[in-house]
């Protein structure tokens, strides 16, 4: 029978979701769901003082929200500390790890004589083959894994080819602490093995942490997972990625009022490719995705290029979805609320009316919102500077004339408010144009919006009139 492909993310809470994090969880969601398998979600949340729930609460949320749904309960790393335990004690009653009483002193200078002989390993090894009866009294110790000292421990890693390191580099890790806590490099091998994990992707930055942690199952005699992993994201310039160049948490990209599969499917080609094609949905990205196609060389954040494919998703939704969308995400944007408390019936067909003139300007959910804006803006209007100046003396005396024409109209459609404002141009040798900015500012308070035809039907004969009468 086929092995079942076992994944997992393992975020630790003492941050938020961030968009490398979601990167990661991403790439582990498809390569289980590809291959019938499963992602586990596992939180470790060993390290009490910085782990908080409000970051255990922004990485399930932003998880949830991407669409990327783990299988079976969450898994809680801390509360296996009994089995970390017990898995060490093991290992000492083979003789594969030992107690070591070096005092923080000691420890302190083993590393100054290390670093001045230019020795990768910090640890003398001092207590490795002593006799516990040696021990010195009251003083608890560490457990430590009894570590090749001689030979290489080599990862076939599926993104950064074989890496190899000297034993003789690397030290004898501390498995547990002297206050029987298990270390991140000994948790995360027993947890991994215990939830039967066949494949660990993850960011690498935990290169060097693979090769400690196939110490670990080498001495217990387990099967090591297959790794994968993935250069980090730089910033655009191919710098460390910083809260400018985009390293926010996932909410904040909600904030910025991004669907989710446009996020995806962003994020899906930060590092990853197939062939030239960006635009993946959810089932082409599942058939595509692999690890050999995953790049050695960093992804760079483009936030225009997030924003086209945005406005990709944008435009491709229908009419209705996008509002569904739009209502969605109100708790999330700035002034998201004050849609959502006027949000109606009545606002929604406007919206909705508006919505194919509102769409094609918009790159992001917050685009909508501020282009739906002159639709639920109580008047009189508040009005941008740019539309102000369009409202001159000479202005105003069209408006004016254009309310008789306007006023006479029934019924109030494209065709009909069209017919009318064209006729009147006509009728006073005056460009479309000249006519249609002032209307444009009268009406929205601003100088870009859905075409003024658009407008003027979605406002509703009543409100078109109000506003215009607001100007003269
Ligand atoms: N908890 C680690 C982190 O958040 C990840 C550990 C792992 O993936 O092995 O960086």
């Amino acid at each position: 029978m086929a092995e079942t492909i076992v994944t997992r993310f393992a975020p630790s809470p003492t941050g938020f979701l961030h968009i490398g994090g979601a990167r990661t969880a991403l790439f582990n969601w498809l390569y289980a769901r590809a291959r019938g398998g499963k992602m586990l979600l596992r939180i470790e949340d060993t390290d009490r003082e910085r782990s908080t729930q409000a970051a255990l609460d922004a990485i399930l949320d932003g998880l949830s929200w991407l669409g990327l749904n783990w299988d079976g309960d969450v898994i809680y790393q801390f509360s296996r500390a009994d089995r970390h335990r017990e898995v060490a004690e093991e290992l000492l009653a083979k003789g594969l790890a030992y107690r070591c009483y070096a005092s923080p002193e000691e420890l302190t200078q083993m590393r100054e004589a290390a670093r001045s002989a230019g020795r990768a390993k910090l640890y003398d090894g001092r207590w490795r083959d002593r006799d516990p009866s040696e021990a010195p009294p009251g003083v608890k110790p560490v457990i430590r894994l009894k570590a090749p000292v001689t030979g290489e421990t080599v990862i076939e890693d599926k993104v950064q080819g074989r890496v190899v390191w000297k034993n003789e580099d690397l030290d004898d890790l501390v498995l547990l602490r002297s206050d029987g806590t298990p270390t991140y490099m000994h948790a995360v091998v027993v947890d991994d093995h215990d939830m039967g994990v066949t494949h660990i992707i993850r960011g690498d930055d935990h290169l060097t942490n693979g090769a400690r942690q196939k110490q670990i199952y080498d001495a217990l005699g387990w099967t090591v997972p297959v790794m994968a992993h993935i250069p980090l994201i730089h910033g655009p310039d191919g710098s460390k990625l910083s809260k400018r160049h985009g390293a926010l948490g996932v909410d904040a990209y909600r904030g910025m009022g991004y669907l989710p599969q446009a996020l995806r499917n962003y994020l899906v080609r930060l590092g990853w490719a197939h062939g030239d094609q960006e635009i993946f949905s959810t089932e082409e990205m599942i058939a595509a995705f692999d690890l050999p196609q995953i790049g050695r060389s960093p992804a760079r954040f483009d936030f225009a290029k997030l924003e086209n494919i945005s406005g990709h998703y944008i435009r491709a939704s229908s009419d209705e979805d996008l509002l569904a969308e739009l209502e969605k995400a109100l708790p999330y944007l700035a002034d998201g609320p004050v849609l959502a408390a006027k949000l109606n019936p009545d606002l929604r067909r406007k919206i909705l009316l508006a919505m194919p003139g509102l769409k094609e300007r918009a790159k992001s959910l917050v685009d909508l919102l501020e282009g739906s804006r002159f639709l639920w803006a109580s008047r009189p209007l508040t009005m941008e500077e740019k539309a102000k100046a369009l409202l001159t003396p000479e202005a105003r005396v069209i408006i004016g004339s254009l309310i008789t024409d306007l006023s006479a109209l029934n019924p109030w459609d494209a065709t009909t408010t069209e017919t009318a404002v064209r006729a009147y141009a006509e009728r006073t040798q005056a460009k479309l144009g000249s006519v249609a900015q002032p209307l444009r500012a009268a009406l929205t308070g601003r100088t870009t919006s859905p075409g003024i035809f658009e407008v003027l039907v979605a406002l509703g004969k009543d409100e078109s009139i109000a506003r215009l009468r607001d100007q003269v």
